[in-house]
């Protein structure tokens, strides 16, 4: 239960984070045929999407990055969506329903050596209401002679029109300077501080903290920077490990041995916060020789909160025998469900067993950190997963992932789009399949649902 609570409090937290880490969402739509798959690979200057001139098959992507002067946005193909409604005219005006509570702007497409036809009249009503900015392409304008037609479809109510040809790339410049200037400002990643990775050492008092900080540094200088005059924070180490350098940050503080009568605890989970916050991963130590205890599970809850990558290293090996070892097994079986991503290592502060491994491990989990999954990728995947496994139905409606992006990382965070509330088993479930077929090994991974309003 207290978990649940935190899974709460943390899904609210990030998706707070994730209103600002978000690349803005541009969706298409429009017609079948009327070239909104041409105009895609156009705009993405690839041809990644696959254009079907079979109208209503589902194309397997619908989610894409792009990019135009120097601005990111997440494209999204609607043509890959199943609004389930009847008819031509029901199912594109439910596809710019959709389109207009999920995304940032939409840009409708006709066919302008057509013109504008009932089905597109429908849509343009239904766009009119979006409070978010619609442009309007015409499109199928290879030359001069179709520019007439165009400033007939002023009568949809949308603004200019953008005459383009998807086709042969006419005027698509003048239409994405229209659509980056129409989209909200894209926040850029964290920026990648420069100089070594810094590396909280956490855990409960007497777990081994010092101790392996100082096997690590090698006991004659176990402050190798506390120098006056270098330009590290001397209540950071700078340690060297397997040819790199590594701060292990607020070190003062863990060798300050506070022992009061009370309040001990406190103080040792205020310096538990204060590093987290100054780390980008987490050594998490755990006594193997004792019983996983509340403490630990403490130290636990304030990581998987701080979103910081981890290990845990479970010291004191030397103390393991047969015995405790099957005990520590089904121990570590309950108490690590919230951290089945976080790899394991098995060492001696005392002995120095192992401990080379943890610079490697190290590596894994902030390469896993730092990992961002292409649009296009995550949605051929996920929509072959909702389609082998959909989300299960509730109060008789069955909700409807439409498409996700990766919206941030450090941690990485995953948006999904969709028609409904997700339960938090099929979310876990997603996360699991995210992690065997993209890794992620020793990261937190955030899964946040914006269901459409
Ligand atoms: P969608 O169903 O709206 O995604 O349309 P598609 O992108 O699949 O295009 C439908 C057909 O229109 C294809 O045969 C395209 O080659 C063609 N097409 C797309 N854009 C243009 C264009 O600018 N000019 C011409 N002449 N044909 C186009
Ligand atoms: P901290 O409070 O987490 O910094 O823990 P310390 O590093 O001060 O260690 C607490 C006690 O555990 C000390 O007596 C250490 O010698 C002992 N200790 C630390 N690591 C190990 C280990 O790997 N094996 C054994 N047997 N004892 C250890």
């Amino acid at each position: 239960a207290e978990f649940a609570a935190l899974d709460a409090r943390v899904d609210a937290e990030a998706a707070d984070e994730e209103a600002q880490l978000a690349q803005p969402v541009l969706a298409v739509v429009g017609r079948p045929n009327v070239g909104k798959s041409t105009l895609v690979n156009r705009i993405l200057g690839r041809r990644e999407a696959v254009v079907q001139d079979v109208p209503g098959v589902t194309r397997d992507r619908v989610a894409y990055d792009a990019q135009w002067s120097g601005r990111r946005f997440t494209l999204v193909d609607t043509g890959g969506w199943e609004p389930g409604a009847t008819g031509l005219q029901g199912a594109v005006a439910a596809q710019a329903e959709l389109a207009m509570s999920t995304s940032d702007a939409v840009l409708l497409v006709v066919d302008a050596s057509v013109g504008a036809t009932t089905t597109d009249e429908a849509v343009a009503k239904v766009l009119r209401r979006s409070k978010r900015p619609v442009l309007l392409a015409a499109n199928k304008v290879d030359d001069e002679r179709l520019l007439a037609d165009v400033a007939s479809l002023w009568s949809l109510g949308l603004g200019e029109p953008f005459p383009v040809s998807a086709l042969h790339g006419r005027n698509s410049g003048d239409l994405l300077d229209a659509i980056v200037k129409a989209l909200p400002e894209a926040p850029r990643d964290a920026e990648r501080t420069a100089g070594p990775r810094r590396v909280a050492l956490v855990g409960k008092p007497n777990v081994g903290k010092s101790s392996l900080l100082n096997k690590l540094t090698g006991e004659e200088r176990a402050v190798v920077d506390s120098v006056a005059g270098t330009t590290v924070d001397p209540v950071d180490s700078l340690v060297e490990l397997d040819g790199q350098t590594w701060r292990f940050v607020d070190t003062a503080g863990l060798r300050k041995r506070v022992n009061f009568a009370s309040g001990a605890e406190f103080y040792a989970s205020l310096r538990t916060k204060s590093a987290l916050d100054a780390a980008e991963v987490a050594i998490v130590l755990l006594d193997a020789s004792e019983p996983l205890s509340e403490q630990d599970l403490r130290v636990l809850t304030m990581v998987v909160e701080s979103g910081r990558a981890c290990v845990l290293a479970l010291n004191k090996w030397d103390l393991v025998d047969e015995d405790r070892r099957h005990q520590l097994d089904r121990e570590l079986d309950r108490g690590l469900v919230r951290v089945p991503w976080a790899e394991r290592v098995n060492v001696s502060a005392l002995t120095g067993r192992a401990v080379r491994k943890l610079a490697p491990t190290l590596r894994t989990a902030l390469e896993s950190w730092d990992q961002r999954v292409p649009t296009g990728q995550l949605n051929g995947w996920l929509s072959d997963l909702t389609a082998a496994t959909p989300p299960p139905v509730r109060g008789g409606k069955q909700p409807k992932v439409l498409f996700a992006t990766q919206a941030g990382i450090r941690p990485p965070t995953l948006v999904l789009f969709t028609t409904g509330f997700l339960e938090a088993g099929y979310r876990r479930f997603i996360e699991r399949k995210f992690r065997e077929r993209f890794g992620f090994a020793g990261s937190p991974v955030r899964i946040n649902v914006r269901v459409r309003e």
